[in-house]
């Protein structure tokens, strides 16, 4: 990390009385992990810090320690409108651009230009807004880039237990459980580190893998039994869920996370795709393996973006405009789906 960033930030930190730390919407491992490893730093530091997350995540989150304190936009409006006001210094991370933060946005908006921002994060294209950019796009996780940041502030003895089960997390689930190309020796050194400050990583892993409800694994079933769509010509495979079929499986958040990499584990298969119903908005969850960019098929189409081999998106359109919408460009994409990964 740049030594000019870094003594940036450590100033700002030190001149701050009221931190917020905010994430992307529908918060993952890592926008969760990130955000609370963050928190426990400041706290440990005697600052006035508090997470501020768009939306709720899933209760496979819900173990970490910290979450109690978390604030919710969708829960309380108005606690988080003062508290995005009174900040004075305002942490942006796992996200590249305010859209990503949904009701969010709008507020912290408002602030650039009045309050500095910092913004830690690896998906590509980071906006320019924030007064320090700590952006590292080959890292496996925000939560990674948490760890180095702490160190190069000269604060890795602070790292204890709590944080690190933080850290942890977030890297567990942004490397698909250290088993991505972006996961590197680094990656390892520092899981290594944390296990020796007390992480009990075989319990996070039981926490977040082993804990499913019936209803989820039933949902997974189906999908994959009734709805996974395969077109071996263009290596492609897909799975789309209605709002009435997620309802009839009581579906909660988290629910149909990894799905889209059960379509993707097909052999033959360069692309998947989970396209999902719901709050008058279709979902798009897109991954692939080997050299196909899916960022950029979720960018030209489908209004997102994200990582090489991991994008998503949004849409307005009704759910079978949207599937008949993906399953109409793949013709475009056959040459370069075609292609053998071993
Ligand atoms: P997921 O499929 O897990 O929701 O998202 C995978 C990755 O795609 C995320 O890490 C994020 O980089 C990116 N992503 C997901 N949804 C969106 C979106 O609506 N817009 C953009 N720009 N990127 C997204
Ligand atoms: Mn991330």
């Amino acid at each position: 990390m740049e030594q000019q960033l870094i003594q940036r930030s450590g100033s700002l930190i030190d001149a701050a009385e009221s931190i917020v730390i905010t994430a992307h919407r529908s918060p993952d491992g890592d926008a969760v992990g990130s955000s609370l490893a963050l928190w426990h730093y400041l706290k440990a530091k005697s600052k006035n810090a508090k997470v501020i997350l768009p939306d709720g995540f899933a209760e496979f989150l819900a173990w970490m320690p910290g979450v109690d304190e978390i604030l919710l936009h969708s829960d309380s409006p108005n606690e988080v409108e003062e508290a995005i006001k009174e900040a004075d210094l305002i942490f942006c991370l796992d996200y590249n651009d305010l859209s990503r933060t949904g009701d969010l946005a709008p507020l912290l908006e408002k602030r650039v230009g009045k309050c500095p921002f910092i913004l830690i994060d690896h998906h590509q294209h980071p906006d320019t807004f924030p007064e320090v950019l700590i952006s590292d796009t080959s890292s496996c996780s925000t939560a990674q880039l948490i760890y180095e940041f702490i160190d190069a502030l000269g604060d890795a003895d602070m790292i204890n237990a709590q944080m690190g089960e933080c850290v942890y997390t977030g890297i567990v689930t942004d490397s698909g459980s250290f088993r991505f190309p972006s996961v590197t020796p680094e990656t390892h050194r520092i899981a290594a580190s944390l296990i020796e400050k007390g992480v009990d990583h075989a319990a996070i892993h039981r926490r977040i893998y082993d804990t499913n409800l019936l209803d989820r694994l039933r949902l997974v079933g189906y999908a994959l039994s009734e709805k996974l769509i395969v077109f071996p010509e263009y290596h492609t495979a897909y799975i789309s869920l209605s709002q009435e079929e997620l309802t009839r499986f009581n579906y909660r958040p988290g629910d149909t996370e990894g799905l889209v990499n059960q379509a993707l584990s097909i052999k033959g298969i360069n692309m998947a795709c989970f396209i999902r119903e719901g709050n008058n908005k279709v979902k798009m969850s897109f991954r692939s393996k080997g050299p196909f960019k899916v960022n950029e098929v979720a960018a030209k189409h489908f209004n997102g973006g994200g990582h090489h081999n991991a994008a998503g998106g949004v849409s307005d359109l009704s759910l079978q405009s949207v599937i008949d919408k993906f399953v109409a460009m793949l013709p475009e994409y056959q040459n370069d789906l075609n292609y053998d990964v071993s």
